[in-house]
């Protein structure tokens, strides 16, 4: 047993339409920790939603290894990538992907609904979610009625129902302004605070300095991948 919860080695994902091909990602190593908080940033186009999607199981790679708690994770059929992922994995989008005709409390009750579980418990399951969110009152209204903010949050309960052991934010706070930004991210800083490890994409400095680790990406490859010490700082304890 190792303390890997996402190891990557070499890893390659190239684009084919037709006869053009483009190569994304050019051997990628990376090791993320049970219960740790990454960010990864890079300039648009560098790679980073596409290391994502393959880190969620919703794509696959050319070359290289994927382990995702030691368990190997290679080409296979849509119904064991499903199980993978509702087993360990929540994702968070930036434009939030909620269902616009489904009010908050069937949002976060739907990866329970696909998992066949039954409507009572599924919707109690999501008003205490919600209530962890701070946003029980809202459990009957529709997502345009609510706020960007309100409407990650409810992204956020919607990740966390199926008790993942790994969320993915692509671009969470990409359609925020700061202060809500940074009310997102003091949420999924509790978030991870319950063992849960959070890689979350972002190119805002802001967002990536409240991780412990920062990967850049450039062009396809680890460019850099540091400690954030201002983090570190910040979890000192002054007495
Ligand atoms: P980032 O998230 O860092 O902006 P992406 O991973 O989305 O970058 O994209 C990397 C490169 O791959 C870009 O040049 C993009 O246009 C291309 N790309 C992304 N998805 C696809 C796809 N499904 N088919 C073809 N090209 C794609
Ligand atoms: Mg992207």
């Amino acid at each position: 047993m190792s303390n890997s919860i996402i190891r990557v080695e070499a890893l390659h994902k190239s684009y084919v339409n037709g006869s053009n091909s483009l190569h994304v990602l050019k051997g990628i190593d990376m090791d993320i920790q049970k219960g740790e908080m990454v960010s990864i940033m890079g300039s648009s186009g560098s790679g980073k939603s596409t290391l994502l999607n393959i880190l969620g199981i919703l794509d696959n790679y050319d070359a290289g290894s994927y382990h995702l708690d030691d368990i190997h994770i290679s080409k296979m059929n849509e119904t064991k990538a499903a199980k993978y992922r509702n087993q360990y994995i929540g994702f968070v989008f930036q434009s939030f992907n909620l269902i616009s005709f489904k009010n908050a409390m069937e949002n976060v009750a739907l990866p329970l609904y696909y998992q066949k579980v039954s409507r009572k418990k599924r919707n109690n399951l999501a008003l205490e979610y919600l209530e962890r969110m701070g946003l029980r009152e809202w459990a009957h209204h529709l997502p345009s009625e609510l706020s960007g903010g309100q409407k990650q949050r409810i992204a956020i309960a919607r990740a966390l129902i199926s008790k993942p052991k790994i969320i993915l934010a692509d671009e969470p706070t990409g359609a925020l302004d700061s202060q809500t930004s940074l009310e997102v991210m003091e949420i999924l800083k509790e978030v991870n605070q319950t063992g849960i490890a959070i890689i979350i994409v972002t190119h805002e400095n802001d967002i990536a300095n409240q991780t412990q680790r920062i990967i850049r990406l450039r062009d396809g490859v680890i460019e850099s991948n540091q400690v954030n010490h201002a983090f570190h700082l910040e979890s000192v304890e002054v007495n």
